[in-house]
């Protein structure tokens, strides 16, 4: 019997299947994301990210997210004797894995305790969290997005910063006065317009007198609620003076539960774990935040920020779909010869590894950018990258999880791999939050209105200047056709936008990678683009070395 094989049937010897990736350290085991964790701001909170890494990568931890995505939540919409209940409830696992993320602070840390480098560290985290568990980022982005908006309304910074910041998970359905920490959810999308906020028929009636940090009763529907078991919500309404921002609890202050009506959860083709609900309002009781009208702007600066995480996400699963398909390749025979030295295995695997080394870079880029609010270049560069590495990543993303599964043959499209999970998983951070045309559309707004972030935006490409031929060419396109955007025809702007994220990973790449890697994205992404498959990088390229990099270290 060969080692490691085991007898399972008395019909044959199982040999020849790789093992299971478990018990291993998700950030010490990723060159890419060590590297660029420090290079970014974060190099001191390698102690914790490994620690992290651990938890995520046990066994335990990992079987946990399976059990969380195999037995889905369930709407509870009464009691047993008839009464409301409005609940949701959820598998052990959910819990296990969203206390584990909010005890390392994902969804609060850079705020609750600032620091240069803190949204990069928690970049970090949430990029191997997703690689476990995507259903519990939900709530956890929700909330490290909500919290410059609570501030903007000193009574409810005072009354919610403090549970929010908390790391004491806290699953009970109880008013949130009462609990150890809160989450927060956002309430946009109503049945007749998501993209198209100003849409929006939900009503919102001031109690008393209206202003900011008044009381209003609101009545409507919101269309997709995500993680309804939130504490509270930010919400769009119509108040008297157009679309307006306010906190929805679920209890009201007197512990009452507030008006909110679960009428279904939405049966969703991935994030499983995860409950996303079609909620009533029947006259619920709300705070406004900010200015009447002024809604919009207002609740897009929480969107802002889990833009971020959707670029972030997508960017975590896609290393965990080429960490099992390396981890496979190695592991598995075929003609004779391991899966990953089979010469057109070896292109796929560094194409892969090309794609996600590039959507690292991008986001711990972009999160440095909101390491630095304060500076002047950093968030012009920031309104203009957000959208566009969230717009590319997420894109991207459905694409290399299909290839990725591929490397594993059948048992890449059974549930036990997590192959089918991830491939699942990755277009919802495309849809929501945004959806990518709406997000094209955002980008050329935004050069319209801030002509300054796309010099910011160039001399960030061209930071990487004369470096690779192949880039300072593409520079030279990329340049003219940025001069022109503010005029570019509606209809063209997924081709600019994809073109931006890829010239910024290009020179991310040339000036932080090895050359093998820069080389090698430089000549397959620049130029000679075909077919947008994988597996096709071209003569000269050092593949070995790509995967080589890409492997667990
Ligand atoms: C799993 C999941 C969870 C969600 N959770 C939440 C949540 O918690 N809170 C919340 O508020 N929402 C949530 N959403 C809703 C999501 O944000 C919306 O579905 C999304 O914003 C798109 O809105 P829509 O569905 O109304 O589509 P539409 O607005 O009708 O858009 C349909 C398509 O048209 C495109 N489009 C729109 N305008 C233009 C244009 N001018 N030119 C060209 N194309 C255009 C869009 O890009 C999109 O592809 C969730 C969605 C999903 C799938």
């Amino acid at each position: 019997m060969a080692p490691g094989s085991q007898l399972i049937t008395a019909t044959h010897e199982v040999f020849n299947q790789p093992p299971p990736l478990l018990d291993y350290n998700l950030f010490s085991s990723d060159r890419v994301l060590h590297e660029a964790a420090a290079r970014e701001g974060a190099g001191w909170a390698t102690d914790a990210l490994t620690r992290l890494g651990t938890t995520l990568g046990a066994r335990d931890t990992i079987e946990a997210g399976f059990s969380a995505n195999a037995n889905p939540p369930r709407l509870m919409p009464f009691d047993r004797y008839g009464n409301r209940r409005d609940e949701v409830e959820f598998h052990p696992a959910y819990h296990v894995m969203l206390g584990l993320a909010v005890e390392h602070g994902l969804h609060c840390s850079p705020w609750a305790e600032p620091k240069p480098g803190a949204h990069v560290a928690r970049a970090a985290g949430c990029y191997m969290l997703t690689q476990v568990e995507s259903g519990v980022y939900c709530p956890i982005a929700m909330t490290y997005g909500s919290v410059p908006t609570l501030r903007r309304e000193a009574t409810i910074e005072t009354e919610w910063l403090p549970r929010v910041f908390s790391r004491a998970y806290d699953k009970r359905f109880r008013p949130a006065p009462e609990k150890t920490g809160a989450l927060l959810g956002m309430g946009m999308t109503e049945k007749q317009g998501g993209s198209d906020l100003r849409a929006n028929t939900t009503r919102a009636d001031p109690i008393a007198e209206g202003g900011s940090g008044r009381a209003y009763r609101i009545t409507g529907h919101k269309w997709f609620l995500s993680a309804p078991m939130c504490d509270a919500f930010l919400m769009l309404a119509q108040a008297p003076a157009g679309p307006t921002c306010f906190l929805v609890p679920r209890w009201t202050p007197d512990g009452a539960l507030n008006g909110l009506r679960l009428q279904r959860l939405k049966d969703k083709l991935g994030n499983r774990s995860n409950a996303s609900s079609e909620v009533e309002l029947v006259g619920a009781w709300g705070l406004l935040v900010g200015e009447e009208g002024r809604g919009i702007p207002i609740i897009i600066e929480m969107g802002n920020l889990t833009r971020l995480d959707c670029a972030i996400g997508s960017a975590g699963l896609m290393r965990q779909a080429v960490a099992q398909a390396i981890h496979h390749a190695q592991h598995r025979t075929v003609f004779q010869k391991r899966l990953v030295d089979q010469p057109l295995m070896t292109n796929v695997l560094a194409d892969l590894a090309l794609e996600s080394e590039a959507a690292a870079a991008l986001v711990f880029r972009l999160a440095r950018a909101y390491d630095r609010q304060e500076d002047v270049g950093e968030t012009a560069l920031r309104r203009l990258l957000t959208p566009v590495a969230k717009y590319w990543i997420c894109k991207r993303g459905p694409a290399l999880a299909l290839e990725a599964m591929e490397v594993l043959g059948g048992n890449g499209y059974v549930e036990e791999s997590i192959m089918p999970r991830i491939y699942r998983e990755m277009p919802v951070n495309s849809v929501w939050e945004g959806s990518a045309n709406v997000i094209c559309l955002d980008v050329r707004r935004a050069m319209e209105k801030s002509p300054e972030a796309i010099d910011a935006f160039l001399a960030e490409v061209k930071s990487a200047e004369g470096a690779n031929s192949r880039l300072d060419r593409f520079m030279v396109t990329l340049e003219k056709e940025l001069g022109a955007a503010p005029r570019m025809e509606e209809g063209l702007a997924r081709r600019l936008v994809g073109k931006m994220a890829v010239g910024l990973q290009a020179a991310l790449l040339v000036r932080y990678a090895p050359a093998a890697v820069s080389d090698a994205f430089c000549a397959s992404r620049l130029e000679n683009q075909a077919g947008g498959t994988f597996g096709m990088l071209p003569d000269g390229t050092d593949r070995r070395a790509i995967v080589d990099r890409a492997a667990l270290a």
